[in-house]
């Protein structure tokens, strides 16, 4: 059954979306017909709608215990699959809603708001994903994007490894062809959903030259956790959005057919590039979902808190880092949609999607220090919510490209334009 038959028929009273189209969802290379315009369609309304009351009703109230146990949030993935907030990427051919971008974006802020941790762990599935759905042909696209949309799995993005993360160009996990069989090696780490996942993205280098350039060196295969030789690892205690999954992943002898290759050998590095013009928008927008929430805590609790006889928001100290944080939560948001909407349109979104995410995860950073700031004692304290999204927030200048590579990716692109102009 398609995800948007089960929103049809399946869903719980009370989140029935109305007048479900994904025609009218999907964002990809529609014709610009206008200019300038900041409004939602009327169905993104009701799926931003849904996927808040999804967010109050069950994430907000259960965010502070997986925080604490670290038990992965199976059970809200299940209730996410089965109201259409997972997979809606997936081409309708496939049983998904074809979303776009943009709309992917949408449900990550809301989901964000109320906990980023299972956020992550929805998104990196998200991660896993694209590069089949950019790079797979149909029967991969059937066989691997049609399992998730019948059954609540996740998929997971395999690159970084001990020895390098930011240097993709350094993985050492390699893949020998053997007649009709790739055989792989190597190992992973920081991989979310690493445990949980049915199947992997992994990028491995099939040319054994050491001097081949990267756009010819890597090759990225589709692997299925259940195939011999795949041991994922320990589960890594976090500093923050500690219910998600992060582990190593060994590779030993792993056989894969040559039908998981996606497009062919040499071409994993831009595979595994071109996937994060389309992931950074969705990091983004959870970065701007946790900064807000840092902005309604705050706000809320400096209208409440008294100082001096008068609330703290009365003081216009407070004042102005709630004016500041409003700030960067709204140039957030107006990042990811941009970027999202870019690539959505057929444009290459490179610089966009980075200045979206650089910006909205140092935002959420300034955002969850300054929520704790105006909390006082209470905010260094976990019975309050602020100090779980400082521990949370960090992770976004981390993943999915440093803040620092971030930077090198955008003044890339500012000095090559600096050069035309010269
Ligand atoms: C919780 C978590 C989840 C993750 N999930 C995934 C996942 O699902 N899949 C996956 O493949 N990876 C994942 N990662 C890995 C993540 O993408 C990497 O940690 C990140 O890219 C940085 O790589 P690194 O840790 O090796 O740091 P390094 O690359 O060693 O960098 C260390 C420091 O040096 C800086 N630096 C490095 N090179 C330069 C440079 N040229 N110029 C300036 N500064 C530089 C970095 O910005 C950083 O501050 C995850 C990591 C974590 C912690």
């Amino acid at each position: 059954m398609s995800v948007l038959q089960q929103i049809r028929t399946i869903l719980r009273p009370g989140y029935r979306v109305a007048a479900v189209s994904s025609k009218k969802y999907s964002g990809h290379a529609e014709p610009i017909t206008n200019g300038y315009n900041f409004a939602l369609t009327e169905t993104q309304k009701e799926f931003q709608e849904l996927a808040r009351k999804f967010t109050r009703e069950e994430i907000i109230p259960v965010a502070a215990e997986y925080d604490r146990t670290g038990k992965y949030p199976w059970d809200i993935l299940k209730k996410a699959h089965a109201v259409g907030l997972m997979n809606g990427h997936i081409p309708e051919e496939f049983g998904g809603m074809e979303f776009g971008v943009f709309d992917g974006c949408i449900v990550a802020e809301e989901i964000a708001y109320g906990c980023s941790g299972i956020m992550t762990a929805l998104e990196a599935s998200g991660l896993g994903q694209t590069p089949v759905l950019v790079a797979g042909n149909h029967e991969q696209k059937k066989k691997y994007l049609g399992r998730l949309i019948e059954e609540p799995l996740v998929a997971a993005y395999g690159v970084t490894e001990p020895g390098c993360g930011s240097d993709v160009n350094g993985i050492k996990t390699r893949a020998e062809k053997k007649g009709d069989e790739y055989i792989l090696n190597g190992q992973k780490m920081w991989i979310t959903n690493g445990g949980v996942a049915n199947w992997y993205f992994v990028l491995a280098r099939t040319n054994p030259d050491p001097k081949a350039p990267a756009s010819k060196a890597f090759t990225g295969f589709i692997v299925e956790r259940e195939w011999e030789g795949v041991t994922p690892g320990r589960k890594e205690i976090n500093m923050g959005q500690r219910c998600s999954d992060t582990r190593g992943i060994t590779f030993e002898d792993v056989r894969i057919p040559k039908e998981n290759v996606l497009i062919g050998e040499g071409a994993g590095f831009k595979v595994a590039m071109e996937t994060f013009d389309k992931t950074r928008p969705p990091v983004a927008a959870g970065a701007t979902g946790l900064a807000q929430r840092c902005l309604d805590e705050a706000s809320k609790y400096a209208i409440e808190r008294k100082a001096f006889g008068v609330p703290i928001a009365h003081h216009q100290a407070v004042a102005f880092i709630l004016a500041d944080m409003a700030v960067g939560v709204e140039t957030s948001r107006l990042a990811w949609m941009k970027s999202a909407w870019e690539t959505d349109h057929g444009m290459r979104n490179t610089l966009a999607a980075s200045v979206a995410k650089c910006h909205a995860a140092d935002v959420a950073n300034k955002c969850a220090t300054d929520a704790v700031q105006v909390f006082g004692g209470n905010g260094f304290n976990s019975e309050y919510p602020v100090e779980k999204l400082m521990r949370d927030a960090k992770i976004y200048q981390i993943y999915e490209g440093t803040a620092q590579i971030q930077r090198m990716i955008i003044s890339r692109v500012v000095l090559e334009r600096a050069k035309q102009l010269a």
